[in-house]
């Protein structure tokens, strides 16, 4: 990136001296891996920009018409005041420093540790059993996604998920810690405080949805939920020893969720056995009709069958891979094949540039979700975003700007369409396939989170499963160093329930899952 000054700008960010000089140290290490996309020949083939079954542009043309007179605007309104609406205020008061105006310039307050995990940002209700990723509106009750920009915010809805789950009579416990927006692997981008792992406290306990594996593995919360863009739900289930389901994309609602990256983000949950995923999966898998990309199997007419042949994709045990993960995965193979499974070797041969690929379409949709938070309507001013917050939106900035667009954003939309070609070719010869989560197992806090480029290597397991939209389960499958070690089993769109099946096999077959750290 030759000018972060003026990226910045675009973006509507000012950065210090010292921070322009890191962000383009950064930046040139990024674009630089990113630059394999330009090797790749992607002659005729179309960018795919959601994968959503069967969906089409529909168009049409504007119409004039008369606008409602001020009486009938004002109508539905509850309360009015003057010909005015009077609404609720969505910051409490409480955690304002003072009045709105002179907030601005005060500095803002953090939030308290709860637990002794930095798990928990928001105790809600002790009777509860359910604890919401701070990602997931809950109606009368803060929710920051993790960051400063959005401390004090509480939302006057719920997320459809937290509704649904409040229907089936699970309350909300605590709202959970988690890297600001969805942007980590180890849960140490949360604008608070980085989230400590159940099982060595000196480690990660994996991201984004840290506070949610975390709470889940020490017992906290029975379920938990979680989101996964890119692994959010996989990585800290395998770091900490659950069991998480990152459904297909659309299978369950969006709405409510403070927004990431759209054509990816896959609200889910996090538990401790695929058993209770299955059940509690089958009641919110369901359209909504307040989601525009929510279906459903039945919509889809997707015939899905039972799985008996098992893929292992022979990319994903390559160099780079953790030797005892590397063992613990093909022992997992090899005790479904015991258990009558057919294993065979499958290939992804563009697999590798998942995480170049996911790494200009994520910040290129965070950037433009992000664009809402202008300290005006929403939040904090954009001085508040932390630093990796601020690297996304700039790097979306970029990689969507006129001139740079074709290079980075169309080009990785067209990589995306290979990967997800690999896997349908994959799926014509095997019906699941099982992979690893993470190269290694949780590593320690501090390790990678000033290198950006490291951390988002950690990516490369879960990426693609993520950009092709598929459903995929992570599974507690052994211990490495006494460290847990998870897997991921990968299926055909809208086969999650035939993956949570297989999970529970295994589960029957293994004690994995029901070991809890030692606290
Ligand atoms: N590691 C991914 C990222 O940093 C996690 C995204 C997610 O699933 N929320 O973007």
């Amino acid at each position: 990136m030759t000018d972060v000054k003026s990226i910045a700008k675009l973006a509507h960010l000012t950065l210090t001296n010292q921070e322009l000089k890191l962000y383009s140290k950064q930046f040139k290490a990024i674009l630089g891996y990113i630059d394999q996309l330009s090797k790749v020949d992607t002659k005729g083939i179309k960018p795919t920009f959601q994968t959503i079954d069967n969906t089409t542009n529909i168009w049409r043309n504007d119409k004039v018409r008369p606008c409602l007179t001020q009486k009938q605007a004002l109508s539905s309104a509850s309360k009015t005041h003057q010909g005015y609406f009077v609404a609720d205020h969505v910051f409490s008061p409480t955690n304002l420093p003072s009045s709105s105006f002179p907030r601005r310039r005060e500095s803002i307050k953090s939030k308290e540790k709860q637990d002794e995990y930095g798990a928990i940002l928001t105790k809600v209700d002790s009777k509860g059993t359910v604890g919401h990723k701070d990602l997931f509106c809950t109606k009368g009750i803060e929710t920051t996604a993790g960051s400063k920009v959005l401390l004090g915010y509480i939302p006057q809805y719920s997320a459809t998920l937290v509704k649904q789950l409040e229907n089936l009579g699970l309350k909300t416990k605590h709202k959970l810690n988690q890297d600001a927006w969805g942007h980590g692997s180890s849960g140490e981008n949360s604008d608070f405080f980085p989230t400590q792992n159940p099982w060595d406290k000196k480690r990660v306990a994996g991201g984004s949805s840290s506070g949610s594996a975390a709470t889940v593995a020490t017992g906290e919360v029975e379920l938990a939920t979680g989101t996964d863009t890119c692994g959010s739900i996989r990585m800290p289930s395998a770091y900490c020893n659950v069991t998480g389901l990152k459904p297909t994309y659309g299978a369950i609602s969006r709405y409510g969720l403070i927004a990431f990256a759209s054509s990816l983000d896959c609200p889910g949950l996090i538990t401790t056995s695929a058993k209770k995923l299955k059940k509690i999966y089958k009641s919110v898998a369901v359209p909504d009709p307040l989601d525009a990309t929510s279906q459903s199997p039945s919509r889809n007419k997707t015939k899905t069958k039972p799985i008996k042949t098992i893929g292992v994709p022979k990319e994903f045990l390559l160099k780079g891979l953790d030797p005892k993960i590397k063992t613990l995965t093909l022992k997992a193979a090899d005790q479904f094949k015991k258990a009558g499974y057919k294993i065979k070797e499958v290939s992804l041969p563009h697999a590798h540039l998942a995480i170049a690929t996911y790494y200009i379409i994520a910040p290129v949709e965070a950037s433009s979700n992000l664009a809402r938070y202008d300290g005006v309507r929403y939040g904090y001013p954009r001085n508040h975003f932390g630093p990796e917050a601020k690297r996304r939106i700039m790097l979306g900035t970029f990689a969507s700007s006129v001139g740079y667009a074709d290079k980075y954003y169309e080009k990785a939309a067209k990589v995306r369409t290979l990967i997800i070609n690999d896997f349908k070719k994959a799926f014509g010869s095997v019906d699941a396939i099982l992979a690893p989560i993470s190269p290694t197992p949780a590593f320690l806090l501090g390790e990678k989170v000033d290198d950006p480029l490291k951390l988002y290597l950690m990516d490369i397991y879960t990426a693609p499963a993520s950009l092709a939209g598929l459903p995929a389960v992570s599974v507690p499958c052994g211990f490495s160093n006494k460290l847990p070690v998870g897997m991921q089993l990968i299926g055909p769109r809208w086969n999650d329930l035939e993956l949570l099946n297989l999970a529970e096999k295994y589960q029957q077959l293994t004690n994995w899952h029901k070991q809890k750290p030692n606290i």
